[in-house]
């Protein structure tokens, strides 16, 4: 099954669980979100998606959950 990951200020395709896939940190967006064109940040626990993470802008770090 392929995964799917997005990068840092990717837009979020679909409400729901996304996973940092660095430190396991959870972020869940709801669909005023989606409505709003939200996109992904950089993980608040681990940094990563900013220069100062381990991994950078320029790299897949959110794993989509489900609902
Ligand atoms: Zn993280």
């Amino acid at each position: 099954m392929e995964e799917k990951t997005y990068k840092f200020g990717e837009k979020v395709p679909q409400a729901g669980k996304y996973q940092c896939v660095v430190c396991g940190l959870i972020v869940e967006y709801l669909p005023k979100h989606i409505v709003a064109d939200a996109t992904f940040g950089v993980c608040p626990l681990c940094l990563s998606g900013s220069s100062a993470g381990p991994k950078k802008a320029d790299e897949d770090i959110w794993r989509y959950m489900g609902i």
